[in-house]
């Protein structure tokens, strides 16, 4: 890495995927937790006190870390959301693990950032194959407290997300959804990650957060260093680094045009959801808390089609509770009342692991191949019945309506209505209130699912179409490779025929289709997908304004003809040029 003396500062534009509109200047704060590189060297025997004294001092400044951060939580969430950094505090007095260090600084002359992770992840291993629940879980605060203590040894900043100084650029290899889900909105300005696509969930998040958001910047924490100003434009997907006055000036202005035409989109947006001739389409938001109801409303959302329950689960240490979950579920139906709320169950998995949850997923070869969703479901009984009798009971105070998600094929279906019928009994025999006629639906987002549609449409009361997945798993491009993300074609043949296909054989049995997926919140896509014959959207409500423009600015039968012509193309190309004519000539918004 160059010194600061001859580091080059001039403006430099790097090219990312646009992820999440919007455009954000601050300093760089580099976000490398999970890439740390330990040294390697050995210590002579006359340094090897004060090597054992800079473990005590790491000691010291990681409990002090903990502890605030305890105190923070505690004040925040509440005692026993910060009852695990107990757990954490435990780890770093205890005698075991610190005497062992020593001991191996002492037998093998090594560092101790070496010493100290190689017996933790003793402990690690030892606690992973622990058959009780509660103890394997201890191997979880292990690793959390060795990767602060390993950052204090190393001298990096240990700062985590949640508890940034005003006006930062996140800037990151990777971001996991949680760590997403956590970011002070209030200091957090904008995040750019090397990887990444724009269906992956932590991009979903900023979209909904309304954080500016770029992926797929390849090298760029390779380039950049913590305190450097950059630029983020979300809107075209460019990072400015060291931006001169003139390229802030730029900015400013467009900021300020794209800042008029949201407010123009969101005053017109007051307007019922009614193409020229006359067809209400109803446009529903996706929401990952229950607390994004107002989010909802702002946006003039009708209802929720798709609540992304499993960031219940991402946002805390332990599996929530059915108490827990039903007071979430219950809250945001009685905000949405008489709006439908469409709770999704359980999609952990893939690129959702679960912080707390290293117990129970194993690491994967292909986590979007693998234990998620309802897979993981059916093999955890207790926590799905938990979700369900949740949902259940929520339904008796909104217009609740349940989806599996991940659903392969109608056994598969079968199985996990099955276990809501055991749910559905249980609360019965206990007095307990739900809607009996609770529509219970399957997203269809596994090619299997799509060809059995007519199997599957005789089993639900909806369709919902997850267009992430779905395109992900016909065209083999993994969601979240930033390499391949411009192979991820929504207007690919292939999507067409398949959504053709599931909206047919779902009529043909009188059920309804939604999509829900992020193909749903871009207005260019709208005419195609109602020509298509899908009765509803649901997509991230800062994005609804946008959609109801281009539904009432289109009439349904030009929208079936486009559909009808896109039908006909063999090139994903074509079909795309097709809609962005469309959406150009009639639709757009200047
Ligand atoms: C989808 O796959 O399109 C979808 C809506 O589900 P998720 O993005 O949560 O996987
Ligand atoms: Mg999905």
């Amino acid at each position: 890495m160059p010194t600061d003396k001859i580091r080059d500062t001039s403006e430099i534009t790097l090219p990312g995927i646009a992820a999440s509109p919007g455009i954000a200047h601050g300093q760089v704060f580099l976000h490398l937790q999970n890439d740390l590189e330990l040294p390697a060297h050995d210590i002579e025997p006359a340094q090897r006190g004060a090597e054992s004294a800079r473990f005590d001092r790491a000691l010291i400044a990681t409990r002090q870390q903990v502890q605030r951060t305890k105190a923070e939580v505690e004040k925040n969430l509440g005692t026993d959301e910060a009852r695990i950094f107990d757990a954490h505090l435990l780890v770093l007095e205890d005698q075991a693990l610190i005497g062992e260090t020593l001991r191996e600084l002492d037998s093998t002359g090594h560092n101790i950032e070496r010493c100290f992770h190689r017996v933790a992840q003793r402990y690690i291993s030892a606690f992973e194959n622990i058959e009780d629940e509660y103890l394997r879980e201890r191997a979880g605060d292990i690793r959390d407290v060795a990767q602060r203590l390993l950052q204090n040894l190393l001298g990096q900043s240990a700062q985590s997300l949640g508890e940034l100084a005003h006006g930062r650029v996140v800037v990151a290899r990777d971001l996991t959804p949680s760590e997403a889900a956590g970011l002070d909105r209030s200091a957090a300005l904008a995040f750019v990650t090397d990887t990444g696509s724009k269906t992956s969930h932590a991009v979903i998040v900023a979209r909904s957060m309304r954080v500016p958001a770029i992926v797929g910047a390849r090298d760029l924490t390779g380039r950049v260093r913590n305190g450097d100003w950059v630029l983020v434009d979300g809107y075209e997907g460019r990072v400015i680094l060291h931006p001169t006055q003139q390229t802030l000036f730029r900015y400013g202005q467009i900021q300020l045009a794209k800042k008029t035409l949201a407010l123009r989109l969101l005053e017109a947006s007051r307007k019922p959801a009614v193409t020229l001739d006359g067809a209400t389409i109803a446009l529903r938001a996706n929401i990952e808390q229950a607390g994004e109801t107002a989010l909802v409303r702002e946006f003039h959302g009708d209802g929720v089609g798709l609540f992304r329950t499993e960031f219940l689960f991402l946002s805390s240490p332990r599996v929530p509770t059915e108490e827990e979950q039903f007071a979430a579920y219950r809250a945001a139906a009685e905000a949405l009342a008489p709006a439908p709320l469409v709770i999704r169950t359980l999609d952990l998995g893939g690129d959702k692991p679960m912080p707390g949850g290293a117990h129970l997923f194993a690491r994967e070869a292909n986590p979007f191949l693998g234990h998620r969703a309802v897979r993981f479901c059916l093999d955890q009984p207790a926590i799905f019945k938990d979700q369900l009798r949740a949902i259940l009971r929520a339904s008796a105070h909104g217009a609740v309506q349940l989806m599996y998600p991940m659903i392969s094929g109608r056994e598969e279906l079968a199985r996990a209505n099955a276990v809501l019928a055991e749910c559905r009994a249980e609360l019965t025999a206990r007095g307990v209130a739900f809607d009996a006629a609770m529509p219970v639906g399957s997203m269809i987002e596994i090619p299997s699912a799509a060809l059995t549609a007519d199997l599957l449409a005789q089993d639900c009361d909806f369709f919902s179409i997850g267009t992430n997945d779905l395109i992900q798993y016909l065209l083999a491009i993994d969601r979240v490779n930033d390499r391949i993300a411009h192979l991820y074609e929504p207007t690919h043949p292939a999507v067409l025929r398949t959504l053709h296909h599931i909206v047919t054989e779902a009529h043909r049995h009188q059920i309804k289709v939604s999509v829900c997926g992020e193909m749903a919140g871009d207005p260019v896509y709208a005419a195609l997908l109602l020509g298509l014959g899908v009765d509803e959207l649901s997509m991230t409500p800062p994005l609804l304004p946008a959609v109801k423009y281009a539904v009432r600015a289109m009439s349904l039968t030009d929208a079936k003809q486009l559909a009808a012509a896109a039908l006909k193309l063999d090139s994903a190309k074509e079909a795309q040029a097709l809609c962005e004519e469309f959406y150009h000539q009639r639709v757009k918004v200047e």
